[in-house]
């Protein structure tokens, strides 16, 4: 497998990237900016390739933010909902598509590369809120990206049954760095502590049994 791994920064693609650096024959990451509301996820995106030594790629395309309204996370004037992620609220951090628009980018480049797969980390929990994590939207994306090109092309999704806190047990287990992930979405100094992302993130490394390396505001 050569793989390139759509790569946020968070925790979930941070487990990915160390899984995929030891089971792949060459691994690279690729992070996108599509106007998320802060930079923060992608400092972290750099920190964390550093430290497994990656090739990594920052696309920048902020100005996409400005065709996928409607979302709390890519719309500067709406409020980011706190809570648990499984609560209605927590929609409104639905971006339009993102999945696709950003599967359809590593595509691209995964194929300019010679690379034969894509990886991503959509997990479980993800399904509740964003339609673009179910298993059958991987499954869909896995065909149309191996049908986008005369050569094969792969999405690779190992955790789409996976919980969030199955995750911190394998990333602790693979020794995965994730006291440099960010998952906040609120992008101030440290984690908040309140919203969707970090009360999910908070609960995940209570779940596994996990000491959390993360620092919150409260
Ligand atoms: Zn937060």
């Amino acid at each position: 497998m050569r793989a390139l791994v759509l790569f946020s920064g968070g925790l979930d693609s941070t487990v990915l990237a160390t899984q995929m650096k030891q089971e792949a024959t060459e691994t690279r990451l690729l992070s996108i900016d599509y106007g998320q509301r802060h930079a923060k996820e992608l400092d972290h995106s750099q920190k964390v390739a550093n430290h497994l030594g990656l090739a990594h790629e920052i696309l920048k395309l902020p100005q996409l933010g400005q065709i996928l309204g409607g979302s709390s996370l890519t719309d500067q004037s709406m409020t980011l909902p706190e809570g648990h992620y499984a609560e209605e609220s927590m929609k409104s951090t639905v971006v339009p598509n993102r999945n696709m628009i950003l599967l359809a980018l590593a595509g691209g480049h995964a194929l300019s590369l010679g690379l034969d797969t894509i990886a991503y980390a959509a997990h479980a929990g993800d399904h509740t809120i964003y339609p673009d994590c179910r298993p059958e939207f991987a499954d869909a994306m896995d065909k149309a990206l191996g049908l986008a090109d005369w050569k094969d092309l792969n999405l690779h999704r190992p955790y789409v049954e996976m919980t969030k806190s199955d995750l911190v047990s394998l990333g602790d287990q693979l020794n995965a760095p994730l006291h440099l992930t960010w998952s906040c979405y609120a992008g101030g100094e440290i984690h908040c502590g309140k919203c969707g992302t970090c009360v999910e993130r908070k609960e995940a490394f209570e779940l596994a049994n996990i000491a959390d390396p993360t620092k919150y505001e409260e």
